[in-house]
């Protein structure tokens, strides 16, 4: 199987390495949304958030603060954004699991996608029904 972030992580392909342990490895993106926007992976493959199981999720998660610690000493940004994307209508570009670390600059602004204004009746609805289907799991 050909994977980009595999082949970082088996050093076939280059990446600029932020951090790296036995199990994860977090590397700039190379398409930046702002100075600083890194990515933090495990080295084993799995495609989306939902192909992990729970501890796994939580021993990746738990890298995203040493590195997020690493770019705002390194960057002075103000604050950062985390983003994990499932999929390609989620914009999931690399099918490995990766959290994006965004740094966020006062002096840049904080520029998201144009947000939906969503009716309160709607939330209600939709906010049962996800609460309904997380309590039957
Ligand atoms: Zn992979």
């Amino acid at each position: 199987m050909d994977c980009l972030f595999c082949d970082i992580v088996k050093r076939k392909q280059d990446a600029h390495i932020i951090y790296e342990d036995d199990s994860h490895i977090a590397i700039m993106d190379k398409y930046p949304i702002q100075n600083g926007h890194s990515l933090v992976m495990p080295k084993l493959h799995h495609e989306k958030i939902i192909d992990m199981s729970n501890d796994e999720v939580g021993q990746l998660f738990s890298r995203v603060p040493i590195v997020a610690r690493g770019i705002l000493a390194a960057t002075g940004a103000d604050g950062f954004n985390i983003g994990q994307n499932n999929g390609k209508s989620a914009n999931q570009i690399i099918p490995h699991v990766h959290v994006h670390v965004i740094p966020r600059y006062q002096k840049v602004g904080n520029t998201w996608a144009r947000r939906m204004i969503a009716s309160n009746g709607d939330l209600d609805t939709l906010a049962k029904k996800i609460r309904d289907n997380i309590s039957s799991r």
